[in-house]
This record gives structure tokens, C-alpha cells and sequence, in this order.
């Protein structure tokens, strides 16, 4: 797909990947809409992308009637959508006998009820249109197991398998899904990093632009083949560099 001028939905815009993916697709070209809660976070990044058209959109992905009304602001302002990228997510680290129903709620809700939501809310639109693409950031959390994450994992193996049913229902509708599957990267995600050490292994981690190009590269081939998916590690293991 050629991007430019495409009309792309980015959750989680406000913050790490979802921020370099804005800026990416930005320089190719497309008209972002940059949806999360944080209204100011994402006015502050719309205001650096003077490159092109943006929209910023206060949006809760846990909330339907924000999904909702999200994909009605971007049909209002830009006329459709394009591509929608399921970027949103938290889920912190605990041991299943620490992982409260609040922490399996937010994780569940925010990384994978968020992209049921969104992804029903824009597919309407994309039928109409005969076509689109939603890329899914999961994880290697969504493709392997993980200590401290029974919450997350089955959160990201839900945005695995949802994305490939995905797939065989809409497919033939010229409707595309894809996920990203990325390990560590260096995001505000792990907190405070501020210590030499913390430091030195945020630089071995996968860098959010590195995850932003694949996000390009899927979107931009050609009709004729379609990137399921696209994992990326880093070679070797950052915490080596503590
Ligand atoms: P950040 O913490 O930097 O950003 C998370 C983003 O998600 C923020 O923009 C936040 O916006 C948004 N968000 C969270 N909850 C909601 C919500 N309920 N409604 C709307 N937006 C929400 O993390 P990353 O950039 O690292 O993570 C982005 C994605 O990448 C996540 O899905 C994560 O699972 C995935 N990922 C991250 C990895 C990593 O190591 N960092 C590795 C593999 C995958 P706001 O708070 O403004 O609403």
C-alpha cells in the first residue's frame, strides 16, 4: 500500500512505540489519527508532525463507546480509514498468586479487549471501503511463555489468535491483520531507567523506532502479499550489559 495520504489510526500514540510509529508513518506521508488517554502527551507530539495532518483523539481503549466514537471522529475529519494500529497496552509483571483481579483486568482489557473493540469499530468502515489493514503490536509474550506474566501472556496470545481468525473471516474482504511481535524495547514501558546500569541495558533492548519500521514495512508492500508477521529480538540478552 502506498501510504501517502492513507488515513491511519494509532492507539497508544502518546507514548514510546506508538510515538515513533507516528513519527514513521508521518514522513511517509499518511494522516494520523493519535488516539490514548493522554490528551496532552498526544497535542504535544501532533504539534512536531508538521508533515502532515493529524488529529488527536482522547480515547480509552477499554471503553467501547471511545472506540466508537474514536473511528466516528476520524470518518468526520479525514472521510475514512485506512489502516487502524492496535498499539495500546499495559500489563504489569506479578507472579500468578500476586496477579489481583485489577492487574488481570487492565492487562486483559488494555492489550487485548482494546483490540476486539477497535478492531470492530474501524472494520465497519473498512467493508464500505472494500479494504484496510490493523496491525496488532503483540509480543514475544503473545508467542512464548514468560516468568511473571500469565496475565500478559494470555493477554498477547489472544492478539495472536485474534488476529489470525481475523484473517480467515475478513481476508477475502481484502481486509489484512498482522501482528508485531516484539522482545524488550527500550519505552518508558520499564519505568524508571535513569541508573548507569539500567541505562546500558535500555541500549541493548529494541529501540521503538526499530519497532516502528517493521510497522512500515508491513503496511507498505505491495496487493499482492500480505506480512503475517513479523518478530524481533535482540541479539542477546540485554540484561548481559547490568
Ligand atoms: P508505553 O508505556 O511507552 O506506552 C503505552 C501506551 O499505551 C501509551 O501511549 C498509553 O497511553 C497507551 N495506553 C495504555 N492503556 C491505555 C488505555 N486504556 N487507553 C488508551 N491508551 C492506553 O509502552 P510501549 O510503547 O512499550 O508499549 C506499546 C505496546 O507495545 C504495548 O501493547 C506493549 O504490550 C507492546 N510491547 C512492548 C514491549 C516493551 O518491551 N516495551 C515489548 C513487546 C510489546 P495513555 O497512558 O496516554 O493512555
Amino acid at each position: 500500500m502506498e501510504l501517502k495520504d492513507k488515513v491511519i489510526i494509532i492507539t497508544g500514540a502518546s507514548s514510546g512505540i506508538g510515538m515513533e510509529i507516528a513519527k514513521v508513518l508521518a514522513d511517509a506521508g499518511a494522516k494520523l489519527v493519535l488516539a490514548a488517554r493522554s490528551q496532552d502527551k498526544l497535542e504535544q507530539l501532533a504539534h512536531t508532525l508538521t508533515q502532515t495532518e493529524t488529529l488527536v483523539v482522547p480515547t480509552d481503549v477499554t471503553i467501547e463507546a471511545d472506540c466508537q466514537a474514536a473511528v466516528q471522529a476520524t470518518v468526520d475529519r479525514f472521510g475514512t480509514v485506512d489502516a487502524l494500529i492496535n498499539n495500546a497496552g499495559f500489563g504489569p509483571p506479578a507472579k500468578l498468586l500476586d496477579t489481583t483481579e485489577e492487574i488481570w483486568d487492565v492487562t486483559v482489557d488494555s492489550c487485548l479487549k482494546s483490540v476486539y473493540l477497535m478492531s470492530r469499530a474501524v472494520v465497519t468502515v473498512m467493508l464500505e471501503n472494500e479494504g484496510g489493514s490493523i496491525v496488532n503490536i503483540s509480543s514475544v509474550a503473545g508467542k512464548e511463555g514468560y516468568d511473571r506474566r500469565t496475565a500478559y501472556c494470555a493477554a498477547k496470545w489472544g492478539v495472536q489468535g485474534f488476529t489470525e481468525a481475523l484473517r480467515v473471516e475478513l481476508g477475502h474482504k481484502n481486509i489484512r491483520a498482522h501482528t508485531i511481535n516484539p522482545g524488550p524495547v527500550a519505552t518508558p514501558w520499564w519505568g524508571n531507567t535513569s541508573d548507569s546500569q539500567s541505562k546500558a541495558v535500555m541500549e541493548r533492548m529494541i529501540q521503538p523506532e526499530e519497532v516502528a519500521a517493521a510497522v512500515h514495512y508491513v503496511l507498505s508492500q505491495s496487493d499482492r502479499i500480505q506480512i503475517d508477521e513479523v518478530v524481533i529480538r535482540p541479539h542477546g540478552s540485554p540484561w548481559d550489559a547490568a
